[in-house]
């Protein structure tokens, strides 16, 4: 599997991960799959409920928004994203604890890096996927 980013909406994620900053961002991302491929179109900045510098949970009003706005327009929720303000952007044991949509995309987006690294939650593990940005 790959996911496939358009610069300007790969850096609009990277944007609000620095904005945010102190504070761990997070959001949705909608897209579209084919075959393998699946193809980011759009990102929802959430809110970040927890408030925390180390970890995060995206406010219920944008999820519910996210999968019902892509669902009306034949797109579908690929998955989320979050910052990790300092460290690797590898999950950490929270993100583990936490994962609960399998099948879905987790990027992480490591400030400290400027790295970002994509990972499918399969249920039991984090299994890491390739990101392409493209122009
Ligand atoms: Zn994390």
């Amino acid at each position: 599997m790959v996911l496939i980013f358009r610069k300007e909406i790969f850096e609009s994620m990277v944007n609000h991960c620095r904005v945010e900053k102190p504070l761990e961002a997070c959001g949705i991302i909608v897209g579209k799959s084919e075959g393998d491929r699946r193809v980011a179109l759009r990102i929802y900045r959430a809110i970040n409920t927890l408030k925390s510098s180390v970890k995060y949970e995206i406010d219920p009003e944008t999820l519910i928004k996210a999968f019902k706005e892509s669902e009306e327009e034949g797109l579908e929720v690929l998955g989320f994203y979050h910052s990790h303000i300092h460290g690797e952007p590898i999950p950490s044991t929270t993100d583990r604890e936490k994962a609960y949509y399998k099948g879905y995309i987790y990027i992480i987006v490591s400030l400290d890096r400027g790295e970002a690294k994509g990972y499918v939650w399969d249920g039991e593990r984090f299994k890491e996927e390739l990101i392409i940005v493209r122009p």
